[in-house]
């Protein structure tokens, strides 16, 4: 079957284009240090090769932006940038790449005495003048204060944040941007879009399963919500987001094109229900992976915790303090990555920071205790 037309509007990106009835292009995110050029154009040349439209690089320091420049200079990739709570480095940055991801609920860390209109601005300009789309990228973890104290409902919060990021570059005559709504749980990724979609079907949207995980569930929960958007004609490109070493990275797009040719070809899989039993979510890694060990710790939680398979519980696993603190407050139990330290946490609450050879034993003692105190988490009778 051919995909059915998202009917959004084109948006050019480097050399290619996404809707406007462009192919779904497949991207995906170096998770090598920036600042190593020689592995980072290792990476991007892998993942264009493997048949990434897009690839991403994280920049969140001047030595980022340093690098990037001969980085831009050693690829062919269409090069993306990923910028979090330093938004201001657009402007050094943008001349390097073909597109700008800035997160509306990173916008208020820095440079307070703006309003977000003006920031808004700022990053239009800079995108019109160096050549560059935007991506409006919302995340649950991250959703702007404001929209979470207007909206009592997260899902509302996140929708409305992206919604009215649009309208300020409406506003300002900028329209060569592209949405993303993420979560972990691709029954909200599938609600969101679909949501946001019906409001503003000219807008393009990238799709993701942030955190999805390890293969093969991470690719499993990504399919969930692909095939539930795809067939409906919402998605213009699509990056899942997986837990994987360094070499193998190229995995994420292979996985993409795969899940684009099952859908082509009319092959769905049966849904699993991540909303039964026990579910690991963790992030797919990136060059702010704060130590290399935390790809081994996911497996290593997926394999201590299997015990635990019936048991309505979500286990967060983040590689990093910048989304590892935030992205874990909806789990039961969640573990980010320190340098050093591993920082374990009973939801929203820090439980303390181990040793990485330390923390395992704290992961099942924790486990245990909850599954004692808490019938809810009970084994599921079917
Ligand atoms: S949690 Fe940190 S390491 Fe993991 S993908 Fe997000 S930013 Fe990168």
């Amino acid at each position: 079957m051919q995909l059915p037309p998202s009917g959004t509007r084109p948006v050019r990106i480097g050399s290619i284009t996404i809707g406007g009835g462009a192919p779904v292009a497949v991207q995906s995110m170096c998770a090598t240090k920036t600042t190593d050029v020689d592995a980072t154009v290792a990476q991007a040349e892998a993942l264009r090769e493997a048949g990434a439209g897009l690839v991403r690089v994280a920049v969140d320091t001047e030595r980022d932006v340093m690098a990037l420049a001969e980085i831009r200079r050693q690829t062919k990739a269409n090069l993306v940038v990923d910028l979090q709570e330093n938004f201001p480095l657009a402007e050094k940055v943008a001349p390097f790449v073909d597109k700008i991801r800035y997160n509306p609920g990173h916008l208020h860390h820095v440079r307070r005495e703006e309003t977000i209109g003006q920031k808004v601005e700022f990053l239009a300009r800079v995108a019109r003048e160096n050549d560059c789309a935007l991506r409006v990228g919302v995340n649950c973890g991250s959703v702007a204060p404001d929209f979470l104290e207007r909206h009592a409902d997260p899902m509302d919060a996140l929708i409305e944040s992206a919604i009215a990021h649009c309208d300020l570059l409406d506003g300002r005559g900028f329209e060569r941007y592209c949405v993303s709504l993420k979560d972990s749980d691709p029954n909200k990724v599938v609600t969101a879009n679909r949501r946001f979609a019906a409001r503003r079907p000219d807008v393009p949207l990238h799709l993701g399963v942030t955190e999805a995980g390890l293969p093969p569930d991470g690719v499993i929960k990504t399919r969930i919500a692909f095939e539930q958007l795809l067939t409906r004609g919402i998605g213009d490109t699509i990056r899942v987001s997986l837990t994987l070493p360094n070499p193998r990275k190229p995995e994420e797009v292979s996985a993409g094109l795969q899940i684009l040719a099952d859908i082509r070809a009319g092959r769905f899989r049966s849904v699993p229900d991540f909303g039964r039993g026990l579910n690991i979510i963790s992030c797919p890694s990136c060059s702010r992976v704060e130590n290399e060990a935390f790809v081994g710790l996911a497996e290593e939680v997926k394999r201590l915790t299997a015990y635990a398979a019936e048991h309505r519980l979500t286990i967060a696993v983040m590689g990093c303090r910048v989304n590892g603190p935030g992205e874990t407050d909806d789990a039961d139990l969640g573990l980010w990555c320190g340098p050093t330290t591993v920082n374990l946490k009973r939801r929203s609450e820090l439980i303390g920071s181990f040793p990485y050879d330390a923390v395992l034993p704290r992961l099942r003692a924790e486990l245990d205790r909850l599954i004692a105190s808490e019938p809810s988490s009970s084994p599921l009778r079917v």
